[in-house]
């Protein structure tokens, strides 16, 4: 799950952006409303979380562009100002929620994880299986065997990634980028240990190997023939 934080502030962004990757999502952040208007009508994100003031475009001029072109994913705005009328205007301009500044992280987190549960269509992919291992994408649960798997934020992301395109080999530089959202240099070693870890807990005890090492190609997950 991709989500662009659109916050001028500079600590809170940063704060923000910290927060959510630790729990597990893929977060831009964009310094002023005209870059995140862009990004979101260019690229793909899941969620927006838009401060009311910023600067060259403010959240509210950045949510009715985005709905005029169409753009239906959830938006949470942030407004420092506890005025009944913003909260309207937010909501009337297609603003899904909103969150009074000060907040707590783990209200923000809450928010977040309803918004994209709420937005999930029936007919979307809410779990995927490959063998005996599945994930549950909406209690955000990991089963091997009827067994649950407990796992980071980030193990759930790299696990999550790996079934989504199963049987594909995925070279070490694409998982960094997409669970770590950043580009890591080749010689780190950050997805190997990762992805070590999570072969302990995915792997370890069944005889069935789903995760495989393809050397110098990268990291595959596949039903064993
Ligand atoms: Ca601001």
């Amino acid at each position: 799950m991709r989500i662009l934080i659109v916050e001028d502030e500079r600590k809170t962004g940063d704060y923000l952006q910290q927060g959510l990757r630790e729990a597990g999502f893929g977060v831009e952040l964009a310094r002023d409303g005209a870059d995140g208007l862009h990004r979101l009508l260019t690229e793909h994100f899941d969620l927006a979380i838009v401060d009311v003031m910023l600067p060259r475009l403010d959240g509210f001029a950045l949510v009715r562009t985005l709905r005029e072109a169409g753009a239906q994913l959830p938006v949470l705005f942030l407004t420092a100002r506890d005025q009944v009328e913003d909260r309207v205007r937010g909501l009337e301009l297609g603003a899904d929620d909103y969150l009074v500044k000060p907040f707590a992280f783990t209200e923000l987190l809450a928010r977040v994880r309803t918004l994209l549960r709420r937005r999930t269509p029936a007919a979307d992919v809410t779990s995927l299986k490959v063998a005996d291992l599945e994930l549950d994408l909406i209690r955000r649960r990991a089963l091997r065997g009827g067994q649950r798997i407990e796992l980071t934020g980030r193990e759930f992301a790299l696990l999550e990634l790996l079934m989504r395109r199963q049987g594909e080999v995925l070279p070490r530089s694409l998982i960094a980028s997409q669970v770590w959202d950043m580009n890591f240099d080749s010689d780190t070693n950050v997805v190997e240990v990762a992805i070590r870890r999570l072969r302990a807990k995915v792997d370890d005890g069944f005889e069935r190997k789903l995760i495989r090492t393809l050397r110098g190609m990268g990291y595959v997950l596949e039903a064993p023939a």
